[in-house]
């Protein structure tokens, strides 16, 4: 019984020890959320860069060299243009593969069709290294995100999880007491409805969630009170 205990405890230690952590930006008119997560190994992530002025993508540089991390991937929730300002300027800076579900590829696609009229003529395309499958394991220094498929919002929207750290990445599905609107090309209610319910709310109820805009919610939160997906929604 000693025993068992005595390896309780290192296992607890262990994880600890590299725990991960997760620094946010809100950038661009669309106040989108960008976020870095690194751990104890310095190696991070950057999740939909959404920078595009110049001192936005100051601040995230900055950031990145004062915590002396190494960004090892980009990953993308979902391919809408709020969430891939950055994407060219953070996989030249850093030079680093860009991940992305391949039902966003149109989505990505077709910015540059309508940047323009959305105010960034400058914008830059960037093609992604590598097609995320849903479940695929993502891994940067000791820890492991998986990934879940929650389209709706868009059609191949994924959500980033730690289940070590009990946080998802969520993008524009679910939101603090809303959901991803569902009028962009690509989007369905149903859909997101669905696999928010099905895939999202299967998380256990701590498990905070991170979304592309506004503040962070908990799943339990949001299954009780949520009025699209929650307990007393109408629909
Ligand atoms: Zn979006
Ligand atoms: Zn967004």
């Amino acid at each position: 019984m000693l025993k068992i205990n005595s390896i309780v405890v290192i296992l607890k230690q262990h994880s600890t020890i590299y725990i991960m952590q997760i620094k946010s930006f809100t950038f661009n008119p669309f106040m989108e959320n960008t976020y870095v997560l690194y751990d104890d190994t310095k190696e991070a992530v950057i999740v939909d860069p959404g920078c595009h002025e110049k001192a936005e993508k100051s601040a995230l540089m900055q950031f990145i060299k004062n915590h002396d991390l190494t960004p090892v991937k980009l990953l993308n929730t979902h391919c809408h243009i709020d969430h891939v300002l950055g994407n060219a300027f953070v996989k030249s800076t850093y030079d680093i593969p860009l991940w992305i579900h391949e039902e966003e590829l149109p989505i990505l696609k077709s910015i540059p069709a309508y940047a323009g009229n959305y105010g960034f003529p400058n914008y830059q395309e960037c093609q992604p290294d590598h097609f995320i499958r849903e479940g695929e394991s993502i891994k940067f220094g000791n820890t492991i995100l998986k990934t879940l498929f929650v389209p709706g919002h868009s059609p191949g929207h994924l959500v980033f999880y730690s289940e070590a750290d009990s946080v998802a990445i969520v993008g524009d599905t679910l939101f603090d007491g809303s959901i991803g609107r569902t009028d962009l090309p690509g989007g369905d209610h149903e859909t997101l409805i669905r696999y928010i319910k099905e895939n999202l709310f299967a998380l256990p109820d701590e498990v905070a969630i991170l979304p592309g805009h506004g503040p962070g919610s908990t799943i339990g939160k949001e299954k009780e009170s949520n009025p699209f997906v929650g307990k007393l929604a109408r629909y």
